[in-house]
């Protein structure tokens, strides 16, 4: 079934008579538009396509199932919005308050004037976790991608080379091979490692440094996000006993990953591991995240997440421990929920890898 009858039907459902999407994404996962503007207003049967003209021959080739119309840069967006929203009889139209500017609800309710105007939960989050297999083919190419980005990358980690330069040949190697970066790379050291979303800096790489490398690709509109941490030089019995505990986490999380676990109970799994160990303290954020079309693609695994797992659903597994002063360990893959489990799809190595080895 496409993404435009699942949502049709969705909507159905839940008894949404019209709906406003006008996030990007969506909006491109429901069309197959590739453009950076447009918005679609949808019913149980029907619907249009709304772009503007830097678009009408692009959104003709792309788009099918709703009528595409198009106006001018030049003239009132939002009337033109409400306008279709008249000449197609709605008389409500819901939209998703998290996707909306104050500014957008409040000067789109002033247009619809007579339409009722209704914030609900977003019906199309919970269709897109679920990946079709066209989709997860398209996150394992991304996979493969950033394997083979930190297996090249990983031959420049020795002792002088700057975390910037190892940044900007992540970037260079998914540019070269047809993708864009899926964030902008994590590239930390030594102290700097126990930053968990630290920025690559002029430092230099030193011997006795963790070096935590987290990057990903957007390929052909779906990411990949891979993490390993690396030891420049020896590695102490510290780096060894912080590592193999993390470690540890990120597989059993793995292992209990299947349907039917919550994000909360996943997560659980993972940090009561590194508490076991003493870590829990330095374990501060979440155990993963949804992948898709955006690297933080809807759903979380942390202490609070009702999300229940289930098959088809893609997301990253990167638990840490982020010691101040002296470095942090993060390691993260990417699976997907099968029937009865998960299949991983990063596989660059995990055993403690000291460079150059
Ligand atoms: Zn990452
Ligand atoms: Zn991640």
């Amino acid at each position: 079934m496409s993404n435009l009858q699942r949502t049709r039907e969705e909507l159905a459902n839940k008894n949404i008579k019209a709906f406003l999407v006008n996030d990007i994404e969506s909006v491109c996962w429901l069309t197959g538009f590739t453009g950076s503007a447009g918005i679609v207003l949808l019913t149980p049967n029907g619907g249009r396509f709304i772009t503007d003209s830097r678009y009408t021959i692009q959104a003709k080739e792309q788009v099918s199932g709703l009528d595409v119309v198009t106006f001018d840069t030049t003239s009132d967006r939002l009337g033109f919005i409400s306008g279709n929203a008249r000449e197609m009889g709605i008389e409500t139209l819901s939209f998703d308050g998290t996707k909306m500017t104050y500014a957008m609800v409040d000067n789109l309710a002033k247009k619809l004037d007579g339409i009722h105007f209704a914030s609900v939960d977003d019906p199309i989050a919970g269709l897109r976790m679920i990946k079709s297999p066209e989709e997860i083919d398209k996150i394992r190419a991304a996979c493969k991608l950033a394997d083979a980005c930190l297996e090249h990358v990983v031959r420049l980690i020795q002792p002088g080379v700057s975390e910037y330069s190892i940044n900007l040949e992540v970037e260079f190697f998914y540019r070269r091979h047809g993708a864009a970066l899926a964030f902008e790379p994590i590239v930390v050291s030594g102290p700097n490692s126990a930053r968990p979303h630290g920025k690559a800096t002029e430092k230099l790489l030193e011997n006795g440094d963790f070096v935590t490398i987290d990057c990903g690709a957007e390929l052909d509109g779906y990411c990949s996000d891979i993490t390993r941490t690396f030891v420049v030089g020896k590695a102490s019995d510290r780096h060894r006993e912080v590592y193999e505990q993390v470690l540890k986490a990120e597989k059993a999380a793995i292992d209990a990953a299947r349907p039917g676990i919550t994000g909360k109970e996943l997560d659980a799994v993972a940090r009561d591991l590194l508490g076991t160990a003493g870590l829990a303290e330095y374990f501060g954020h979440g155990l993963g995240h949804g992948l898709g079309r955006l690297v933080h693609d809807g759903g979380a695994l942390n202490p609070s997440s009702q999300t229940v797992l289930a098959p088809g659903q893609v997301w990253t597994i990167e638990p840490g421990a982020y010691i101040e002063g002296f470095g942090g360990v993060r390691i993260e893959d990417d699976v997907v929920i099968t029937s009865s489990g998960c299949e991983v799809l990063t596989f660059f190595p995990k055993e403690l890898l000291e460079l150059p080895g």
